[in-house]
């Protein structure tokens, strides 16, 4: 199948500044060379634990930040070389859900208009107030609600809300960045539910954001896993948590928090031993090596090359191959 989102080699370098001249000191390499590829319909699950490099990821797929190297393709088109202008009618294609239902919608605007945001800049459609309606009682709430302001809402509804938002534009990607790891627990089962009933509706693909291996077993047919800005290793759902080959996603699983576990449960812990380190400094060698309970001499100085055990299956790790 014909990939939507065709990702190559992407890197985003942050510049550390010091001093009072703000010199440029070194570079965090947020994201090191990441490659994916997502068809359209489906939902790949990009995850790892924060600081990973996984939100630079998805906002310089978006074409919000931008990235020093790689390619970002769209059905085909190549978006890292376009300017703005050009960019416009295309971003309508690619929408992102962020973490924080609170933060994301101005408190100032009214609902319908927050839904109706993403249209009017794109001229589309000449009757907002029946397409607002239409969208909000597609993500379960009421037309009326159009008339309300967000501090009126739960989480869970501003959720609903921001979502509403992104599909007014009539999206083929969302990029859902943890979008329920702010909610309760119940209520991230019913954002989640509404985003398999919008999916399977819409034909949406999902590039979902995630620490929660939970999360990635419901919705996600694929999986990256991202370690300091990199993969470690991808594969079909069932591959990589069924049977978890590098030993960072071993850790991972292992640690896995249940959507069904209270809110405590669904704290970001440590993995596996020891910090993670600072993508502006990482270990020499496979970055996992500190922390990792299988390292051999050969992981200290060479990063590991991609080893493919499946048509789908691809693990950076000296323990294959
Ligand atoms: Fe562990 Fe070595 Fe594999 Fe890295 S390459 S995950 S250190 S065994």
């Amino acid at each position: 199948q014909e990939a939507l989102l065709d990702v190559t080699g992407l890197k985003v370098h942050f510049p550390i500044r010091k001093g009072v001249l703000q010199r440029v000191a070194g570079h965090v390499r947020a994201v090191d060379g990441v490659s994916l590829r997502l068809a359209p319909g489906k939902t790949l699950a990009l995850v790892g634990e924060s600081g990973c490099g996984k939100t630079t990821a998805g906002k310089a797929i978006l074409q919000l930040i931008k990235a020093d190297e790689g390619s970002v393709k769209l059905s085909g088109t190549e978006l890292t070389q376009l300017t703005a202008r050009q960019l416009r009618p295309l971003r309508a294609a690619m929408q992102m859900v962020f973490q924080d239902p609170f933060a994301s919608l101005n408190p100032r605007m009214r609902v319908g208009a927050i839904v109706a945001e993403g249209m009017r800049a794109l001229q589309k459609q000449d009757n907002h107030e029946q397409r607002v309606g239409e969208l909000l009682q597609q993500v379960g709430l009421a037309p009326e609600m159009a008339d309300r302001y967000p501090h009126e809402f739960s989480g869970g509804q501003r959720q609903r809300i921001a979502i509403a938002r992104a599909l007014a534009v009539n999206p083929q990607l969302l990029i859902c960045d943890e979008p329920t790891s702010a909610l309760d627990v119940s209520v991230q089962a019913q954002i989640l539910n509404l985003l398999k009933e919008l999916q399977a509706t819409l034909g949406l693909a999902y590039l979902f954001i995630t620490h929660n291996i939970a999360v990635v077993d419901y919705l996600a047919q694929e999986v990256a896993v991202m370690y300091l800005g990199r993969i470690v290793e991808r594969g079909t759902t069932d591959e990589v948590l069924r049977a978890p080959k590098h030993p960072y996603t071993q850790a991972l699983i292992v640690a896995v928090p249940r959507i069904t576990m209270e809110r405590e449960g669904d704290k970001q812990v440590p993995v596996a031993p020891g910090d993670i380190p600072s993508p502006a400094k990482p270990p020499s060698g496979c970055h996992f090596h500190p922390r990792c309970p299988q390292a051999m001499e050969v992981c200290r100085s060479a990063y590991p090359a991609a080893t493919t055990l499946s048509p789908t299956r691809v693990v950076h790790c000296h323990l294959y191959g």
